[in-house]
């Protein structure tokens, strides 16, 4: 017998039928004579459409209210998902996060877990219940409901199975698994059998939301066994873990992010801790900067550009705003119409030739280069959106990643 923890995506539980699917699943697992606890997404457009109703009502809403709004999706399918697994009769409850005592931070609509507290889960299975719970939801200090950022539900998922213990944790999805690029993006992308933590969570922080990337960051720190699968097809998936037991590719795969913009702080002043103050004003509104470029300085001025997730922007133009006697710019210049393409692979970091290669396919392809960043397993560009998906189908014939099937 295990603890097994299987999480649900949107599209998975998409319709009456797609719920069904998921029941039958869930009780072949529970018929195996294991405990099962279910993560669900709400059900599929159903966050972005929530999204739409607020802004009919009032595009500057509180993040709390939004919070409120967008964590009843997932009470819906947590409900929905319970009744269909009483209707093929076998013992079921579904719980909210309040119910678990999953609790997080403050920061509504991209909250961390800090912890869960009481043993609600626990209890339910030692009843030998099936437990449902509400994905991407959580609890403050203030029992106020907050979210934990799009694509949250796998970290739901990975925080109860190291909280319970659990055996192993399943992702399921609408592909088969981890892909060398987006499938939708590159048709003949090839299916990883296992990926390291490491890989992954640059993966998952460059664009690939295959996998949240706090679930990823979370999965290694507690070492947990998870895997990502299809709950369309019954098929094997990819096996996300320690970098040890995983071959060292050069390339593991390509990610395109498409969410961020560019920001230009033109002719600042060329002193001595400039870059210091701008970004650590940035930081203390928890602003996630990323690409950074500085130009060399002339005249005594320089320039400062740097991307930040859209999501971001607002909170990143209120800060440029209120300091602006500090930063003291000539002008600032903001683009929306820019992508992020990235290689990841833990191989790159001894072989020195790799950034040049995904230049060339980027030259090849006629795409410019705006900018440029590298760290130990990763090297991306950010170039103009158009181009995105032609970069990225570029890079990955360029490593010939179709071809290596593993
Ligand atoms: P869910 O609703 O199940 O959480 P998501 O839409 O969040 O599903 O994530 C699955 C999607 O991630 C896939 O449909 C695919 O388009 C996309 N994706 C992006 N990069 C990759 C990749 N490298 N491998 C697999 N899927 C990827
Ligand atoms: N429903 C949330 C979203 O659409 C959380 C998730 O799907 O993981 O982002
Ligand atoms: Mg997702």
């Amino acid at each position: 017998m295990a603890l097994i923890v299987q999480k649900f995506g949107g599209t998975s539980v998409a319709n009456a039928e797609r719920i069904f699917n998921v029941a039958n699943r869930v009780v072949e697992t529970y018929d195996q004579d294991n405990d099962v606890v279910v993560v669900v997404s709400a059900q599929g457009d159903t966050t972005d459409e929530l999204i739409e109703k607020a802004k009919e009502i009032n595009p500057r809403a509180s993040k709390r209210e939004m919070d409120v709004l967008l964590s009843t999706g997932e009470q819906q399918s947590m409900a929905l998902l319970a009744m269909a697994i009483e209707k093929i009769g076998r013992p079921v409850v579904s719980l909210s996060a309040w119910q678990v005592g999953l609790m997080t931070d403050s920061n509504y609509s991209n909250s961390r877990i800090k912890r869960i507290v009481g043993n609600r889960i626990q209890a339910e299975l030692d009843k030998h219940k099936i437990v449902v719970m509400a994905g991407f939801q959580g609890i403050n200090k203030f029992d106020d409901v907050t979210t934990l950022g799009r694509g949250g539900s796998d970290t739901s998922a990975v925080a109860v199975a190291s909280a319970l213990g659990a055996d192993l944790c399943q992702i399921y999805t609408d592909v088969r698994g981890v892909f060398t690029a987006d499938p939708r993006i590159v048709p003949d992308a090839v299916q990883l059998n296992d990926i390291s933590y490491d890989e992954m969570l640059e993966l998952a922080s460059l664009g690939a939301n295959v996998l949240h990337n706090r679930s990823v960051e979370m999965a290694k720190k507690y070492n947990i066994n998870l895997e990502v699968l299809s709950s369309l097809e019954k098929a094997p998936g990819t096996i996300v873990k320690e970098a040890n037991s995983v071959e060292k590719m050069l390339v593991r795969g390509v990610a395109r992010d498409n969410d961020i913009a560019r920001i230009s702080l033109v002719g600042v002043e060329d002193t001595p801790g400039k870059a210091f103050q701008i970004f650590a004003h940035l930081a203390k509104k928890k602003v996630n900067v990323d690409v950074i470029l500085q130009s060399i300085g002339r005249d005594g001025k320089k320039d400062i550009s740097f991307t930040v997730p859209s999501s971001q922007l607002e909170a990143t133009r209120k800060t440029l705003d209120e300091n602006s006697g500090m930063i003291g710019a000539e002008h600032i210049d903001i683009n929306e119409n820019v992508s992020k393409v990235s290689i990841v692979g833990a191989g790159m970091a001894s072989n020195p030739g790799v950034a040049a290669t995904m230049f060339e396919a980027l030259y090849d392809a006629g795409i410019n280069i705006n900018m440029i960043s590298t760290s130990e397993i990763k090297v991306s560009v950010l170039i103009d959106k158009p181009y995105a998906e032609d970069a990225v189908r570029a890079i990955h014939a360029k490593f010939h990643l179709d071809a290596k099937r593993d």
